[in-house]
């Protein structure tokens, strides 16, 4: 993956894909002190960049760091890597982290790096996998509690425990895992928030500590203007037997639906197909993008 063709923007230059390098003793590799984003391009344009670009300020700001780009700039700059990667469709992934200046754990003046990286990647999951619905395992590591991690910043430290869940899923056959939080409720899947259909309404676990994506806001207002009811509420997991219907979304798992979570099942039916169908919608750009 570190071979491919194309560019990579490097605190604010376009290096060769293969010339985007670190040094070893950089601060975010040894210390996680690391925060990214993910998204996605439609025919050409960016599914909600400045929002993206915005919460990556904010997790740098929860993680005592500063990006040294503002929200334009690193908006302009994923623009033009897109162009220059010739993509109409991808999968964008900002990151910045702190640098190899010095390696104590207090590294307050290390230099704060920024990247960005644009490639082709498909759906998760495969449209034959997405219609039937896939199949999730019950992780062993929880959601952290606010109070032991800085639970609202899509921080790189963060994913430690997914990795380690998505990894013990897939070796039992599962597409990858659903997390409790500390509190033995309902949270989310490892890269991706959950949502439950029962009864035509909608519920989905309070993003009081977890991330509280942008593709989860974007599908509960989409909800919302087909008169469809979601609750943001507890969900705990003596409940999952009582809902029809249950998908996943993220800027890349976008809706995904479930049809197990462990030994419970679901079928996927009207509600997931009409998220499915106004995600698709929406994402699309609003004024026609100029093929290069
Ligand atoms: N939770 C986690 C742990 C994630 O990694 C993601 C993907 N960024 C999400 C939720 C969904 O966030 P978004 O819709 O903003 O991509």
């Amino acid at each position: 993956f570190d071979q491919l063709d194309g560019f990579i923007w490097m605190n604010g230059e376009f290096v060769n894909w293969a010339e985007a390098k670190i040094h070893v003793l950089t601060h975010g590799l040894h210390y996680a002190s690391a925060v990214f984003e993910g998204e996605r391009a439609y025919g050409g344009e960016i599914f909600k960049l400045t929002e993206h670009s915005e919460r990556l300020h904010e997790s740098a700001r929860i993680m005592g760091f500063s990006i040294p780009y503002s929200v334009a700039e690193i908006d302009d700059a994923c623009r033009k890597l897109l162009k220059m990667q010739g993509f109409r469709d991808a999968y964008v992934r900002p990151i910045a982290w702190r640098g190899s200046d010095s390696l104590g754990v207090s590294a307050p003046n290390n230099r704060i790096n920024c990247a960005i990286a644009i490639w082709q990647w498909p759906s998760y999951f495969s449209p034959e996998q997405k219609l039937k619905g896939i199949r999730l395992d019950l992780a062993e590591y929880r959601r952290p509690d606010p109070r032991t991690a800085p639970s609202h910043a899509k921080a790189s430290g963060l994913y430690m425990i997914c990795t380690i869940s998505k990894h013990a899923a897939e070796a039992k056959g599962y597409s990858d895992a659903m997390m409790l939080d500390w509190r033995g409720q309902v949270a989310e899947a490892t890269g991706a928030n959950i949502f439950f259909a029962k009864e035509g309404r909608l519920h989905t676990p309070k993003a009081d500590c977890f991330l509280n994506g942008i593709t989860r806001k974007t599908v509960i207002e989409l909800a919302r203007a087909r008169g469809i009811e979601v609750a943001e509420r507890a969900i705990m997991p003596e409940e999952l037997d009582s809902f029809e219907e249950c998908f996943l979304t993220g800027s890349a798992a976008e809706v995904t639906p479930v049809a197990e979570i462990g030994p419970h099942r679901f079928q996927p039916g009207a509600m997931c197909k009409s998220m499915l169908e106004d995600y698709a919608a929406a994402v699309q750009p609003k004024h026609a993008v100029a093929a290069e």
